[in-house]
């Protein structure tokens, strides 16, 4: 079969099965196309949660599918493939963040989204990379244990300087793995490129930018923009798509070492299986640890609108 065709396949399964296809901006180009929605890991929940669908399959990676069924716990939801995980939010469990909260007595623990759902029971708050520095400055809490990504955090931290914000060690592989060198490779090979950044990342490559922001803040940066060539500083899937939505314009990796393989793991193949019923994870939580950790979700909805 032709990619066209497993998608056209895709399209009747969803309809014959009450499926809504969800897609991380991370996701390959031909299953966006069959997407019912796409965006970040909430932007998606959150339309997911809109919908009259009784199942839902989410390509991304798991604490992806997790946060989908927090928000609709009433749903069937499905990762599309079963092995792709967050090395980031694996680094992190339950003991690990116990022993940090008990190092930072009396500091509120804030969770990035990117974690499991047993870490965001233990948060007061969650937030994503985008809400995060409105979220934490509106909280009442002067204190803050922030996790697990220490780039992110220290983000965060320089532009909330009258909060103590405490970090420990982690954060996304991908991203950190991005140096000041490779920047100054990078805008030697494209000396006219505005160089767009993740928070991810870490400082040095942060400071060196000319614009930080989510992935889809990037994207929308980019297509706004005036400028004609960009170095693209998150998953390398984001550079793809803007040089499908502007031709005109021209894309560039800051380093083709910012592949994320569990991105990559979901197949159309798997997402026709999942569809299918033949093919996926569906995704269960007991209903006490889906209700402790939506109240962080709660939380973040309450002083992130
Ligand atoms: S890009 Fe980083 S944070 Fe996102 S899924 Fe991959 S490892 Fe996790």
């Amino acid at each position: 079969m032709t990619i066209a065709q497993i998608q056209d396949e895709i399209r009747a399964l969803k309809k014959e099965r009450d499926i809504c296809v969800l897609a991380h901006v991370y996701q390959a180009r031909e299953i966006i196309e069959v997407a019912d929605f796409t965006g970040d890991s909430y932007a998606v929940s959150v339309s997911a949660q809109k919908t009259a669908n009784s199942r839902v399959v989410m390509c991304g990676v798991r604490f992806m599918a997790e946060t989908v069924k927090l928000l609709s716990p009433e749903k069937t939801v499905y990762l599309a493939n079963q092995e792709a995980g967050c090395p980031m939010a694996d680094q992190l469990n339950a003991a690990r963040l116990k022993a940090a909260a008990e190092k930072y007595p009396g500091h509120a623990v804030v969770c990035y989204m990117n974690t499991t759902a047993e870490i965001k029971a233990m948060s007061e708050v969650c937030v994503t990379s985008s809400s995060a520095v409105k979220i934490i400055r509106a909280m009442e809490e002067h204190d803050i244990l922030f996790v697990p990504d220490c780039n992110l955090g220290a983000y965060i931290a320089k532009q909330i300087p009258e909060k103590t914000i405490r970090l420990i060690n982690g954060g996304c592989p991908i991203h950190a793995a991005v140096g000041a060198g490779d920047v100054a490779a990078a805008r030697r090979a494209h000396p006219g490129a505005l160089l767009l950044v993740h928070p991810e990342c870490v400082p040095d490559v942060v400071t060196a930018a000319d614009y930080v922001g989510s992935s889809s803040g990037i994207y929308d940066y980019a297509v706004k923009s005036d400028s004609r060539e960009f170095l693209i500083g998150t998953e390398t899937s984001i550079a793809e798509h803007l040089q499908y939505a502007c031709p005109d314009k021209r894309f560039y990796y800051l380093d083709k070492k910012m592949m994320c393989h569990n991105m990559k793991a979901t197949t159309l193949m798997d997402l026709y299986h999942c569809c299918a019923g033949d093919g996926g994870e569906e995704i269960t939580m007991p209903p006490e640890l889906i209700a402790s950790a939506g109240k962080c979700i709660d939380r973040m909805i309450e002083l992130g609108g």
